[in-house]
């Protein structure tokens, strides 16, 4: 099995190499990771200029790596369309220090990453951790080996995209493992106005809603204590188009009709 791992905080987060200690036990791992930290960028791809990729000495012995300058999404796209020749069975993207819940997802470059696997015929795992100071980013590693070893065994069948988070606990407090659905919302932003001596300024503030008491939801899940896995797809499709109708759509194309010189 040979596995691509990447990530959103950059080459030299310690995350993206836990996670390829801990896959190596049981793959061959190559890591193709941004050269700097790039969260929340999403699935951002450059198409405006080069993107430069330079191999790099592993923090991991026997992992090949590559540090790209570009985003996440570009990293995953390099890797499978040129730096890696041979077959590539998992997209693995992490471990990323903070959460990614909710219609997060949509903004994430941890989830954008393997966005990328997927779309590309990929099983693909995103894996975060609650945790800003790196204290249990082991049992997110953990957990994605259990993970590969079922995709290796064909247990989860041929289409996976899966976004794992974990609370911040050591493994003896995690009460269990959840499937989930995204929460409707997980933060608040807020616009903050300053000025530098010459110029207004602004700052996108995030907050992060807490209270989520529905235990079916990735953000409920992750702040009762367990670790959430919530199966993604791309269908971005309204399932409830009620108002605009085929005579709405008529009706509007009349109108501009009728608007015509
Ligand atoms: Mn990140």
């Amino acid at each position: 099995m040979k596995i691509l791992v990447t990530n959103d905080d950059g080459i030299f987060a310690e995350g993206l190499w836990i996670l390829a200690r801990e896959l190596k036990n049981i793959a061959q791992v190559v890591v193709v990771a941004p050269d700097r930290e790039q969260s929340a960028i999403g699935t951002a791809v450059t198409l405006s200029q080069p993107l430069r990729a330079r191999r790099v000495k592993p923090m991991v012995p026997g992992v090949e790596a590559y540090s790209v300058e570009g985003t996440p999404a570009d990293s995953v796209i390099l890797a499978l369309g040129k730096l890696i020749t041979s077959k590539i069975d998992l997209v693995v993207s992490g471990i990323n220090q903070g959460l990614n819940l909710g219609n997060d997802v949509l903004i994430s470059g941890t989830v954008g990453a393997a966005l990328q696997g997927y779309l590309r015929g990929f099983p693909a795992l995103a894996i975060s951790v609650a945790s800003e100071d790196n204290l249990y980013l082991d049992n997110a590693a953990k957990v994605a080996t259990l993970l590969t070893k079922k995709i290796e065994a064909n247990s989860l069948g041929t289409s996976v995209f899966l976004n794992v988070n974990l609370p911040d606990l050591p493994l003896a407090k995690i009460k269990g493992v959840k499937v989930t659905r995204l929460a409707d919302e997980s933060h608040i932003d807020t616009v903050e106005e300053g000025h530098d001596g010459r110029r207004k300024y602004y700052w996108l503030v995030r907050q992060r809603i807490d209270k989520h008491t529905d235990d079916m939801t990735d953000m409920g899940v992750v702040e009762q204590g367990s670790i959430s896995i919530t199966p993604l797809h791309t269908y971005l499709n309204s399932k409830s188009p009620r108002i605009i109708t085929d005579s709405f759509c008529s009706d509007l194309f009349q109108e501009l009709q009728k608007n015509q010189r």
